[in-house]
């Protein structure tokens, strides 16, 4: 916890669990970022967390956005990012989507088949837009990742080059290829098998005469939950060396699309103990109920896959094994319970608990008001 959301919870005095956002960390993150890779441009994920004080900073900053929807593209141009610093980069977009996005300004798109490419070029002969340009999504196994996006985006490479091509006979520009190492990556060698992808790519585009330009390493950089990971230098020089090993002397431009590792760490919940019962009384494992859970912001816990560091004013005391759940009637809201979360037997109904790391994809994944519970509230300081 950094001292200025320490000294911000001293004084909050609303009821419910929120999450504070220090923007020095971000601020940080992004210069650690540029500094890793300098000849990299970096595209902020808006989805993981789009509040306008992040997206400001960041636009101040330099930074560019990757955006998932025509919303994301107009929070990115209202927080002051140009168009020409946006990327439209899901793979699944309405057409009426693409036709607004070129009306705003927006050039770059990324497609993963045909279909989606003809939306590209249809919207962009109804904009009268003569300077669109695609990037083909390859997939990735996500192996080594917490949460892996493999599958769903993205086609083998071997139908990355049609795809490209099918757009340059259409009049867009086959600018380049992108992938997703998966999210919370902690292998920093995982960006290699991609990159002798996207590399074979490049050649087979050549080999029709199409060149290519762009690689865009999509994001997967950790933020420190539990376990420890590799700093952002390592993920940098590990990067670096697989593209010289796949593209020798001539290096493409680089794109970097971090989300988690922007403004995860950046971000602190604090939450209070609702309930801490036993379902027998031989039980060894208590009940932890939080006024948080997998629906006001803690979504990524599950299957429990990111374990979340917990504080306690009691750390130290003796622990015991404890299932850790959320406030709602609905019994998936359970967050720990295939492996109970250790915490202070001293623990009371009524105490405040801080969960750490909780920057990214907290408040986005917050349901409106399911049982009534609101949304988690955010404060950015
Ligand atoms: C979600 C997403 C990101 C961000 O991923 P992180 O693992 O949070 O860095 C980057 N690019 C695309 C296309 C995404 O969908």
């Amino acid at each position: 916890m950094t001292e200025r959301i320490r000294e911000f919870l001293r004084t909050r005095r609303e009821d419910g669990p929120c999450v504070v956002i220090d923007l020095d960390v971000v601020r940080e993150n992004y210069h650690a970022f540029s500094r890793a890779l300098p000849d990299t441009r970096v595209f902020y994920a808006v989805k993981a967390n789009p509040a306008p004080e992040v997206l400001g900073l960041l636009a101040k900053l330099g930074s560019c956005f990757d955006c998932a929807s025509v919303v994301e593209i107009e929070l990115a141009l209202a927080a002051g990012a140009t168009a020409d610093r946006i990327s439209f980069g899901n793979t699944i977009k309405k057409e009426r989507d693409v036709v607004r996005a070129m009306e705003l300004g927006v050039r770059l798109f990324a497609v993963d088949c045909t279909a989606e490419v003809d939306k590209v070029s249809r919207s962009a002969e109804k904009v009268g837009v003569a300077d669109a340009r695609i990037f083909c999504r390859i997939l990735c196994d996500g192996a080594g990742a917490d949460w892996p996006l493999s599958r769903k985006f993205g086609c083998v490479p071997e139908m990355a080059a049609d795809v490209l091509e099918h757009g340059h006979r259409l009049g867009l520009t086959a600018y380049g290829i992108s992938f997703h190492v998966g999210s919370q990556q902690a292998n920093v060698n995982a960006w290699d098998s991609a990159l002798a992808s996207a590399s074979a790519v490049f050649k087979e585009c050549a080999t029709r005469g199409l060149s290519l330009s762009m690689v865009n390493l999509g994001g997967g950089f950790p933020a420190r939950y539990l376990k420890p990971i590799p700093g952002v230098p390592s993920y940098g020089d590990a990067i670096f060396r697989a593209l010289s090993k796949h593209f020798g002397n001539q290096l493409p431009e680089t794109i970097i699309e971090p989300g988690r590792g922007m403004v995860g760490e950046a971000g602190l919940i604090e939450a209070e103990v609702v309930l801490i019962s036993k379902k027998a009384e031989s039980d060894d494992v208590r009940w932890v109920y939080l006024d948080i859970g997998k629906f006001n912001g803690l979504a990524e816990t599950m299957d429990e896959a990111i374990r979340y560091p917990i504080r306690t004013a009691r750390d130290g005391d003796a622990t015991v094994p404890c299932v850790l759940a959320g406030p709602t009637c609905d019994s998936v809201d359970v967050m720990y319970e295939k492996t109970p979360y250790m915490l202070p037997f001293s623990l009371e109904i009524g105490d405040r608990v801080l969960i750490e790391g909780t920057g990214a994809y907290t408040t986005t994944y917050s349901a409106v008001a399911f049982n009534g519970f609101p949304p988690l509230r955010q404060y950015v300081i």
